[in-house]
């Protein structure tokens, strides 16, 4: 898979490119920033012995966290949440020049996770407090049954780098808010953020020995997903599948969040500058470098001119380049230097194939990897921008006969992450029901990762599991079912000793319930 950069980088185990981390042999982690080139910090590696220490560390502390209870534990978070609003200037700062990023695409990350944390603080007793259940048969009437959901100790969070914070704390949020405790392996490409988060919640905060990052590349994944009870990946499906398997030999429940080829389908009765501006923004917003880009749009052959028009000249508008803190750019730098060459490939391949690139189309000279934001026509699906995860500043644009077509098209992919439908709202949300993915947005784009209240996740190759909503805390549960007896003699009709007129008497009682007819439960044939 093409987008497993940090892998291949952590495989070639020596320096690469002047850009992005490198794993410097066994001496550690190499930051550089993305839009200079500038190296900005080195890390050790941690090793597998350290990751164990470090997760049988956190384990004795987990029963008392747990003990907390849901509320206990919200006070501690909602700490955590003050810390991230009042220190959002630094955290942001330092994921800037780790990432690349402009401002503002920085910026939404402190202040999603302060959402994030309210959102399972105040809703978890209803997502994973005790239940209680009637029993579904008369048969079970001097039971008491109740549901308990007990975290998995430890979980182990592996993470990518192009939500440094977002893709690893907002896994951790509802992780800790179950009870569980929580090790962290950041991408090698985006250690620091991170790191002063956790560093923050131990020496600022004071919070209870929950909460860990361990630092390192392929080997350091491999060692947390020996060493935790529960698996939450975020990256490539590349890696995802090797996290999986490895996952099988201790057999760790595992959920997985893996890439996206995104579709957008705008109908010919769309609102088209709103279906151009989101198109835009949905595409380069990050760089592209989100699992859920717009990357490929299908529109309807009576808008398809106007729309193209107006998409061209809104990306043809965007400002790329640093900002600092002056929120004056739209596009920022590509944070893995592996992936601008993956992007770089596919418009190239595309290009040469028949492709036109109608604004962007190529890498920006000079220092730090950026790509420009680019608009294709005439792609088809023979090639693998339109296929393949691209993860940049690029977007594919086809013309399609009708609906079908456009269904038939944003269906044709081994993803399923999630998608946009942009059209008269009746008609843009039937056909939004039919298109297979994870979640889907009408007239908007993106804003599902935002609505937490609904849960996320992928169909197909783009994942297994869910976050966000009651499944992206219950999976950091294990059920406990517990069946009480509330009252019951000596022994019951089906215990020892057997004998015949026992058995008919179970006869007997059984079809009265389970028939669903006089005869039947009168004991009679029917
Ligand atoms: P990646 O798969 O290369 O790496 C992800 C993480 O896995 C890194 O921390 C890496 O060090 C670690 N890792 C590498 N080899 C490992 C191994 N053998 N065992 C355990 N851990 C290992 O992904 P990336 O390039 O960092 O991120 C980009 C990808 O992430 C894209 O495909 C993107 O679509 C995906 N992504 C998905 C979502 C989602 O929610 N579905 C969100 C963001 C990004």
């Amino acid at each position: 898979m093409e987008s497993g950069t940090a892998q291949r980088s952590a495989d070639s185990a020596s320096s690469r490119g002047p850009h992005g981390a490198s794993s410097a042999g066994s001496k550690g982690i190499e930051v550089h920033n993305p839009a200079t080139g500038d190296l900005i910090a080195s890390l050790p590696i941690d090793s597998p012995a350290t990751v164990a220490e470090t997760v049988g560390r956190v384990r004795a502390s987990q029963p008392e966290w747990e003990a907390l209870g849901i509320e206990g534990r919200y006070q501690w978070l909602g700490k955590l949440r003050d810390w991230l609003l009042d220190n959002s200037d630094r955290v942001i700062e330092t994921m800037q020049a780790e990432t690349g990023k402009v401002r503002a695409d920085a910026a939404n990350e402190p202040t999603y996770l302060a959402d994030l944390i309210n959102f399972y603080g105040t809703r978890a007793a209803g997502f994973i407090g005790e239940e209680s259940v009637r029993p579904h048969s008369l048969l079970l009437a001097s039971k008491k049954l109740r549901v308990q959901y007990r975290p998995h100790p430890v979980v182990g969070i592996i993470s990518p780098w192009n939500f440094p914070l977002i893709l690893a704390l907002g896994d951790a949020i509802p992780a800790l808010q179950a009870g569980a405790a929580v090790v962290i392996k950041p991408s090698e490409f985006t250690p620091l953020g991170l790191a002063e988060v956790v560093r923050a919640w131990k020496e600022e905060i004071g919070g209870p020995d929950v909460l860990e990052c361990v630092q390192g590349i392929g080997e350091t994944g491999e060692a947390l997903v020996d060493a935790v009870d529960f698996v939450q990946f975020t990256g490539s499906d590349r890696t995802g599948r090797k996290v999986m398997a490895r996952a099988a030999e201790t057999l760790t429940p595992v959920s997985l969040e893996l890439g996206g080829k995104d579709a957008m389908i705008v109908l010919a009765d769309a609102d088209l500058d709103r279906a151009a501006n989101a198109a835009a923004w949905g595409g380069m917003m990050n760089s592209g470098q989100i699992c859920m880009s717009v990357e490929r749009i299908y529109v309807e052959e009576p808008a398809y001119d106007e729309f193209l028009a107006k998409l061209t000249a809104e990306v043809g508008r965007l400002r790329q380049g640093q900002d600092g803190t002056s929120y004056g750019k739209e596009v920022g730098a590509m944070t893995s230097p592996n992936q601008i060459g993956i992007v770089e490939r596919h418009v190239d391949e595309a290009l040469g194939q028949g492709a036109r690139a109608l604004t962007g189309g190529k890498r920006v000279p000079g220092p730090g990897d950026y790509f420009e934001p680019t608009v294709l026509v005439e792609v088809d699906h023979s090639m693998e921008v339109m296929r393949e995860e691209t993860f940049g500043p690029v977007v594919g644009v086809m013309k399609v006969r009708d609906a079908e077509e456009a269904l038939q098209l944003a269906n044709d992919s081994r993803y399923g992450l999630s998608g946009s439908v942009f059209g008269e709202r009746e008609r843009a949300e039937r056909i939004a029901r039919r298109v297979e993915c994870g979640a889907i947005n009408v007239n908007d784009v993106l804003v599902n990762y935002f609505a937490m209240d609904v849960p996320m996740g992928g169909w197909k190759q783009s994942g297994i599991g869910y976050r966000h909503g009651e499944p992206g805390i219950k999976k950091y549960c294990r059920t406990e079912a517990l069946v009480i007896t509330r009252f019951g003699g000596k022994r019951e009709p089906g215990w020892y000793p057997y004998s015949k007129a026992r058995r008919r008497l179970i006869d007997r009682l059984a079809p009265a319930f389970s028939a669903r007819n006089l005869k039947r439960r009168l004991g009679l044939r029917g």
